[in-house]
């Protein structure tokens, strides 16, 4: 009985989605000339900087980004991790995006250089092409290069151009002149009735002779694979000169490939994320078969995006490390992230703006990101309410809105999931302005409670008020 309850439990569990911090972020919400709307894909405001990581993305698909480096930069709360999530949620799933924290690469596991050198790796793709013999009954993408005609005589619905050769797999039958096949549909039905073509079989026409080939047979939509029966055969094209082609494509990081032909760390190592140190030698081997492969045409290097947060916590061998690494010709695009303003670099006794080098600062293309008005505030709050499913009295958005532009946005987003806690324990519907009141009077934001620190320090332990001696900065 025990036994079944924890397993009840267990998938009670499982349904509850977890929401992120940035879960409601799905792109930049830009527009087709790289404009900025004001609100989309979870984006609100932030016009300039989200112009700006436009045009970097854009950079970034057109190949022309590799090694540079791009800093945002702007005050805590400002949405300089959203900006990041958004262009990687823009480049769509075969761009690899790493993402760490400055102050993970401090480990007592790995060296620093180590978990810098992984986390570019995981963050450079490679497209690895194979080229397959085609066998009976294998499906194969074909594509004709002369004008050729081909519909689907179905009679009805518009030919789609695919045609299957085996129950499996895909056919594609790409033609230079669809849009007659589409035309023709109807007519050839009639012409192909001596020809003993049914309903659902796909042909060629020669538009010259009139000529008509069966190709296949239909398999409807691309994916319905198995209404395709073994008859299926594939007829060569009397004039268009038919190209069979069968490429199978995979995309890997340069890091998966380190793990895989690493001796020490099984693959298994990939989904524990306990790699360890990978062998310099390993690498190397893998980037010399790499770039043999892409000397043969087999493979492409796709480079990535490595999100490094709080920038300001590497010290400056982690900076000449990132100085030499993005002169590799795989490296991928560096997008680095801070809140602070000039500081010491951390390692030395110099202070620079964001704490980072001037050699380094020097090769970052800026992007700051400003304070919200109240208005963005208020469509943050009302995109984050729908995000975690509650729903809010206008007067409590108001009140919360408020708050967000006394205290801060994310102190606000925060009693979202508080106040709504407190609704559900008064058994009401909708969160009002007395849940916000409640859970705003039960946790303190930052500034009220420096202000009851300075009012009751003397009854803390280790209570000295910082003094001119160790102020830090
Ligand atoms: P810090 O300097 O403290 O790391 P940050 O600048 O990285 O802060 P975020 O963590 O990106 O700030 O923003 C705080 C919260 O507000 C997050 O939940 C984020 O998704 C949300 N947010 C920030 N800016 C926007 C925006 N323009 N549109 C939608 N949501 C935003």
């Amino acid at each position: 009985m025990a036994e079944l309850k924890g397993l009840s439990e267990s998938r009670d569990l499982t349904r509850i989605e977890r929401i992120g911090a940035h879960s409601h972020i799905r792109g930049l919400g830009l527009d087709s000339s790289l404009e900025a709307r004001d609100v989309s894909e979870g984006m609100v405001g932030q016009l300039p900087a989200r112009r700006a990581a436009g045009l970097i993305l854009q950079l970034i698909r057109q190949g022309n980004i590799a090694g540079r480096a791009v800093l945002i930069a702007g005050q805590p709360g400002t949405g300089k991790t959203a900006l990041a999530m958004g262009i990687a949620k823009s480049l769509g799933a075969e761009t690899p995006f790493a993402s760490v924290a400055a102050s993970e690469l401090f480990s007592l596991d790995l060296s620093k250089t180590e978990a810098l050198t992984q986390a570019f790796r995981r963050s450079i793709g490679v497209r690895i092409k194979e080229e397959a013999e085609i066998i009976e009954g294998e499906v194969v993408e074909i594509s004709i290069d002369r004008p050729v005609s081909a519909a689907v005589a179905s009679g009805s619905s518009a030919p789609s151009g695919v045609v299957a050769a085996g129950k499996t797999g895909r056919l594609t039958l790409k033609t230079t002149d669809m849009e007659t096949v589409y035309e023709l549909g109807g007519k050839m039905i009639e012409a192909l009735g001596k020809e003993k073509v049914q309903s659902g079989d796909v042909v060629a026409l020669d538009k010259a002779s009139g000529k008509v080939t069966k190709l296949g047979r239909s398999i409807g939509r691309s994916r319905d694979y198995d209404a395709v029966g073994p008859h299926t055969k594939f007829v060569k094209c009397p004039e268009g000169e038919l190209q069979k082609r069968k490429e199978v494509v995979h995309c890997v990081t340069l890091h998966e490939i380190d793990v895989i032909n690493s001796r020490t760390q099984g693959f298994l190592a990939l989904f524990t994320g306990d790699t360890g140190e990978i062998r310099a030698e390993v690498r190397e081997q893998i980037d010399t078969k790499v770039a043999e492969w892409r000397e043969e045409g087999k493979a492409e290097i796709v480079p990535g995006v490595l999100f490094i947060d709080e920038v300001h916590m590497l010290d400056i061998e982690c900076f000449s490390f990132l100085n030499r690494a993005l002169e590799n010709d795989m490296a991928p695009i560096l997008v680095v992230a801070t809140n602070r303003g000039i500081t010491s670099i951390r390692g030395t006794n110099y202070r620079s703006p964001h704490g980072i080098p001037p050699d380094f600062l020097d090769r970052l293309l800026i992007i700051t990101t400003q304070p919200y008005t109240e208005d963005d505030i208020r469509k943050i709050l009302d995109i984050r309410c729908d995000e975690e499913d509650v729903e809010m009295s206008a007067d409590a958005k108001v009140l919360l809105t408020k708050i967000g532009v006394e205290t801060s946005l994310r102190y606000a987003i925060h009693l979202i999931t508080s106040a709504a806690l407190s609704c559900q324990k008064r058994k009401g519907k909708i969160v009002e302005m007395e849940d916000i009141s409640r859970v705003y009077q039960l946790f303190l934001d930052v500034k009220r409670s420096t202000q009851y620190l300075m009012e009751y320090q003397s009854q803390y332990m280790f209570n000295e008020v910082p003094g001119e001696a160790d102020g830090d900065d």
